[in-house]
């Protein structure tokens, strides 16, 4: 598409190429005062008109800064020259306002900026000559109103100047979004890949890993040998996390479809499950909620959530303390709060969670918040952290409520 765009653009080009070159030889050779006795007068603007249609032809070839900067100065040196060899065709002025236009084709903001600026200058130079000078009077049509003159004059640039911003911020917009789209279909096709080969590494991590387990049942060999098999089982279980928390990220379940989710049921559900996990080292979780409060979301991934959360906030605890939940049906909204008294987060911390693979923890996989805010945002929910390090931190997790009709 971009080549066919550029083919029709190309084609434009040199359309307008071809009208401007006619004109500027209409202009050469009929009806031209100077070509009764040509002198360095006609010869100059000759040699001008061929040197400006060849950097006009030659510039999509060579689309050089060097170029760019040839065709304007020429572009200029050619206007200039027609207005100082036929004083009495007053509409070359007008070309003389239109230099910095040329500049505008090119979508070079420096350039532009300088071509305008350097050609005001020159213009009011110009003017103040043909004020104070011009004799024998030459240009009566710009000495007879110079600051009727002057004023249009700068009328002109300011309009150059609203076009070229006008047309500079929507390329510029234009730019942007096409690198974008360009950029997620990158990262779309790097997902799949990698989901691809996720997938793969999976099975025969489980093979290797059900081997381990029967070895290390079998209890053949000595201690030392024992401890290095469940080390590799240990190893293996955390990259097996890593893939299975990878993969619900890069591929997310399109099947997935809201449903009518009891709040109260699902933490039940979640704590009951994450009980024994804090027994671990003795925190308990435990769960206030009086109210039955519903959500529009899909059970599992609600879950997945809940879970990631109180999973790192029973991880953050000490021996011995308790996670408490809080659940409440606030105006349209459902809040949770999982509230723990542990090791806390600095700001810059809180600041990170949610980057893949950031994490604090020695086993860790760095996915759960990432997996965490991507559920939340699908179902317009968020996910705030309130948190004091060596104090405790307090999650609080809303979504939008859903009254049961
Ligand atoms: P992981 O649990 O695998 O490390 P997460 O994305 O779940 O990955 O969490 C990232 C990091 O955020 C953790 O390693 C931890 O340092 C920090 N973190 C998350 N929740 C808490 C919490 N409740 N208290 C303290 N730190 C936390
Ligand atoms: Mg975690």
């Amino acid at each position: 598409m971009e080549n066919n765009y550029t083919h029709i653009n190309q084609k434009l080009y040199y359309s307008t190429v071809l009208v401007v070159i006619s004109l500027m030889l209409l202009g050469l050779f009929v009806d031209n005062p100077l070509l009764e006795h040509p002198g360095p007068g006609f010869f100059t603007h000759g040699a001008l008109v061929c040197l400006f249609s060849m950097c006009l032809i030659i510039y999509p070839k060579y689309k050089s800064h060097f170029i760019r900067i040839l065709i304007i100065v020429i572009g200029s040196s050619y206007f200039y020259s027609i207005f100082f060899l036929y004083p009495n065709t007053w509409s070359n002025f007008i070309f003389l306002c239109f230099i910095p236009a040329i500049s505008i084709l090119f979508f070079d903001s420096r350039l532009f900026h300088y071509t305008l600026l350097t050609n005001t200058f020159i213009i009011i130079g110009l003017l103040s000559y043909i004020a104070v000078v011009d004799s024998p009077h030459f240009y009566p049509y710009i000495r007879e109103d110079l600051i009727g003159n002057i004023i249009n004059f700068l009328g002109s640039q300011a309009i150059l100047y609203f076009i070229f911003y006008i047309s500079y911020g929507r390329l510029q917009k234009q730019k942007l979004y096409y690198e974008q789209i360009k950029q997620s279909e990158r990262l779309k096709t790097t997902g799949q890949l990698a989901a691809a080969v996720a997938h793969e590494i999976r099975n025969p991590l489980t093979v290797v890993k059900g081997f381990l387990q029967i070895y290390e049942k079998e209890n053949k060999y000595n201690e030392e040998s024992n401890r290095h098999y469940s080390l590799m089982i240990d190893e293996l279980n955390t990259a097996e996390q890593v893939i299975s928390q990878f993969l619900s990220i890069a591929k997310p379940d399109k099947d997935t479809k809201p449903e009518l989710v009891n709040v109260k049921t699902v933490l039940q559900s979640v704590t009951d499950l994450l009980n024994s996990y804090g027994l671990l080292r003795d925190n308990k979780i435990i769960l206030r909620m009086d109210e039955d409060c519903y959500i529009a979301a899909n059970t599992i991934e609600f879950k997945q959530l809940l879970i990631n959360i109180i999973k790192n906030a029973i991880e953050a605890s000490r021996v011995g303390d308790s996670v408490v939940i809080t659940a409440e049906s606030k105006k349209s909204l459902v809040e949770i709060k999982v509230i723990d008294q542990g090791q806390g987060m600095s700001k810059e911390e809180i600041d990170s969670l949610g980057t893949p693979f950031y994490s604090l923890k020695s086993k860790g996989t760095g996915l759960g918040m990432m997996i965490c805010f991507n559920i939340a945002t699908k179902y317009k929910g968020s996910i705030s952290f309130s948190s004091e390090k060596g104090v405790g931190t307090t999650v609080t997790i809303r979504f939008p409520s859903t009254n049961v009709r």
